[in-house]
């Protein structure tokens, strides 16, 4: 007989991991004792050698559904004799720490919460080892009940026998509960509570009411995502005219009549992260028009919390409709609301009443968004699921860090002993709640973490709420702060999320971001390493005309676009409909004369101006409408399978050392054919196939410049799936190798962890 002791990483708490290895030792007749060391689960195992590796290969063939194993470690070792197999309580130890994200309803639980013979039948909160809210309802580290907001429900004395039995499924389950037990749904203002709280939600849905429903992360906004006046109601209250909402449906068999689901993408949207996938719309589609509209995908998921089974399937006779909006529930520019307070005083004009309960969130979770591409998930908001979910990077273990992130679509980023992890999603750093928001997580997260930043790094903007944040927090702390140019840290995020350490040509393609020398970048070609940057070239510089407006009026940029290339800019523009020769006198005015007026790189105004070119979009009422529009023109040209035409000519020169894409020309040249009457879904096409040639051209003379074969692509404009996959697809084509984004998403949401891993990565 012997005694190893085996330690274990990843995320193996709050999965069933303990109960887990005690089954796999009784299999193998293995004595010892398991013990949650707050980084690692350390197991103590005495047998025979052949039991022991019988023991261990459980853990590689066959872990628990949500443990993430990283490392086992194995040390042959001496102990007294054991006569059991006991679970010992969590101790605390200093080491790198795994949080799990929050985990979906899982299939036995939705089993039993339908099951009229299970005492947690139609249980709101019903969870097990396998599911159930994890990061947003955590206080501190290790994950035990009473660091959790399930400490003040007593366990009653039946949830008490599953607790201490490693037979049940809710052996070691921190939030387990029942309906005699746990947590309580009740309508917000009234005396309306459990069942008759959920039956009156699903009531008011179904006669076209909205609801407020608090889940896991946070409030959702409901309605009837069929119901057009419903929907429409909603847009006005939330002041949301066209951005789309994403719906929740009943089940798979409602997503494959509403929408066309690619191969691989079932498994994800089924999966125990539940994310909203963007999906294309189906000919069939029964959901209001008013969802997504100019859209061929709407974002779709399933229901991840028994909350939200119940509202689609209740016995309570009312008929239901199978696809419910659930947007997030907040006022324009705050975080979403994690608490009645909030809810009532933000959201409460939204709705026509707030279902609650009184478990609370500690930590926001809005949902995440996955886009797929080249038959992979593409994050467009990490969040739920996902946060915080670690990256391992090589490099320097012993700093710790934080990298504050960006201020739209803002999350920061927490580095601790080579790994970095990823916050929820914050939001926009504009609107001063958020701020408080980003401070209330920041501290939480680190506090779990224990992490101790020796640095700070933020975005260089001297506008920006982060910076000020940054600063105060680095001054508080007296901690340095690294101001870091914002593409450089959009390409050091792509690769970091790839683990990579050479030298890349970035192509940091995005809407704004403050340039080195003041002027606004974001069509930029950066020679990239872990040590700095070298700008070797951007898109051919134009004047951002109105300041903020400038980056909502697409039509502002078009008529600059316009002016470099064309004589007659002022005839053009009014015969493109994008404004009157007065403004148009204005607009050359404001240019010529430097007033309110910017230099810009900025690739994401460029497909603004474009949009505005063709009649699709002149302005956005939210970031990227017109964009997205604009792609939406050229995936519905090319779903005709079409070769088009003609395409638009486009160069690349040379200019004080410097590539220039000439974006202005392509502009220009696109104007022209469109008032010669070609095609505007070709046209959006040509585009966007024009703006991938020019980038693969870019790329091979930089390749022969620096000797690189590499490009990473990052930016918000990389969002853009048709541009991603055409560019990737080209690239490769050209024999370069190429870095995609792909759980971290491309935008701005994914600077920090650039921030944060440059911290580690880079060398003095
Ligand atoms: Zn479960
Ligand atoms: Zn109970
Ligand atoms: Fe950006």
């Amino acid at each position: 007989m012997i005694t190893v002791n085996i330690h274990v990483y990843g995320i193996v708490q709050g999965v069933g991991f303990r109960p887990f290895t005690s089954l796999a030792a009784a299999k193998h007749g293995i004595h010892g004792t398991v013990a949650n060391k707050g980084s690692y689960v350390e197991i103590i195992a005495q047998g025979s050698r052949e039991a022991i590796d019988g023991f261990i290969s459980e853990f590689r063939s066959n872990p628990p559904d949500r443990a993430v194993i990283l490392g086992l470690d194995e040390l042959e070792t001496e102990a007294p004799v054991f006569d059991s197999f006991e679970i010992i309580e969590s101790e605390k130890e200093y080491g790198d720490i795994f949080i799990s994200p929050d985990i979906a309803t899982c299939d036995k639980c939705k089993a039993e919460l339908f099951d009229k013979n299970n005492r947690r039948y139609l249980h709101p909160f019903i969870n097990c080892t396998q599911c159930g809210p994890r990061l947003t309802i955590l206080d501190s580290m290790p994950y035990d009940r009473e660091r959790t907001s399930m400490k003040v429900f007593p366990m009653c004395e039946n949830c008490m026998g599953e607790y201490y039995s490693p037979m049940t499924r809710r052996f070691d389950a921190q939030p387990v509960c029942c309906n005699d037990c746990g947590p309580e749904l009740y309508i917000i203002g009234e005396n309306t509570k459990g069942s008759a709280a959920i039956t009156k939600t699903r009531r008011l849905i179904m006669s076209g009411g909205i609801a407020a429903v608090k889940g896991i992360g946070g409030f959702h906004l409901c309605c009837d995502a069929k119901n057009t006046e419903a929907v429409e109601r909603l847009r006005k209250l939330k002041h949301r005219p066209m951005k789309p909402f994403a719906v929740m449906m009943r089940d798979m068999e409602t997503v494959n009549r509403e929408c066309i689901v690619a191969p691989g993408q079932e498994k994800y949207l089924t999966g125990w992260q539940k994310p909203i996938m963007l999906l294309e719309k189906s000919a069939e589609q029964s959901l209001s028009g008013r969802i997504a509209p100019d859209n061929l995908t709407v974002g779709v998921m399933l229901p991840y919390a028994p909350v939200q089974m119940l509202l689609f399937d209740y016995p309570d006779g009312i008929e239901m409709t199978d696809c419910l909006v659930m947007t997030s529930g907040n006022a324009r520019g705050a975080p979403i609301c994690r608490d009645d307070e909030s809810a009532v005083k933000e959201i409460g004009s939204f709705c026509d009443l707030i279902l609650s309960h009184n478990r609370n969130i500690l930590i926001r979770a809005d949902d995440s968004v996955v886009d797929w591409l080249c038959g992979k998930p593409y994050m467009i908001r990490r969040s739920r699921g996902f946060a915080p979910l670690p990256f391992m990077l090589k490099g320097d273990k012993t700093v710790q860090a934080v990298g504050i992130g960006g201020e739209l679509k803002n999350s920061f980023c927490a580095a601790r002993n080579g790994m970095l992890y990823p916050s929820p999603y914050i939001g926009d750093m504009a609107d001063i709640r958020t701020v408080k928001a980003l401070g209330e997580s920041l501290e939480r997260m680190l506090d779990m973490l224990e992490c101790e930043p020796s640095v700070i790094v933020a975005d260089k903007h001297p506008l920006y709420n982060t910076l000020s944040f940054a600063e105060e927090y680095a001054k508080k702390h007296s901690l340095p702060l690294v101001k870091l140019q914002h593409h450089y840290a959009h390409i050091l995020s792509c690769m970091a999320e790839n683990n990579y350490d050479g030298r890349v040509i970035g192509v940091s393609f995005d809407g704004t971001g403050y340039g080195d020398d003041g002027t606004v970048w974001g069509g930029e070609l950066l020679i990239s390493d872990w040590q700095g940057y070298e700008r070797a070239g951007s898109i051919t510089p134009f004047k951002q005309v109105g300041g903020d407006l400038s980056a909502k009026e697409g039509w502002r940029i078009a008529v600059q676009l316009l002016r470099q290339r064309f004589e007659n800019a002022g005839e053009i523009c009014e015969q493109l409909d994008l404004c009157d020769s007065k403004t148009f006198k204005l607009q050359s005015v404001m240019a010529d004369k430097g007033l309110n007026t910017v230099a810009s790189t900025s690739m994401g105004r460029v497909f603004d101006a474009v949009s505005a070119i063709l009649g699709i979009r002149s302005a956005s009422t939210f970031e990227g409408e017109a964009s997205t529009a604009l792609m939406y023109h050229a995936e519905m040209f090319e779903r005709r399978k079409k070769e088009p035409a003609f395409s638009l000519s486009c160069s690349c020169t040379e200019e004080e050392d410097m590539l220039r894409l000439d974006t202005s020309s392509l502009a220009a040249e696109t104007a022209r054919r469109y008032l010669e009457g070609a095609d505007r879904a070709e046209l959006a096409f040509c585009f966007h196939k024009a703006v991938m040639e020019l980038i693969a051209e870019a790329c091979i003379r930089l390749r022969q410049q620096y000797g690189i074969s590499t490009a990473a692509l990052s930016g918000g404009v990389f969002q853009n799936r048709l541009l991603t996959r055409m560019t990737k697809e080209q690239l490769e084509a050209n024999g370069f190798k190429v870095l995609l984004h792909s759980l971290v998403p491309p935008n701005d949401g994914g600077i920090a962890l650039g921030q944060a891993a440059y911290a580690v990565k880079h060398r003095e």
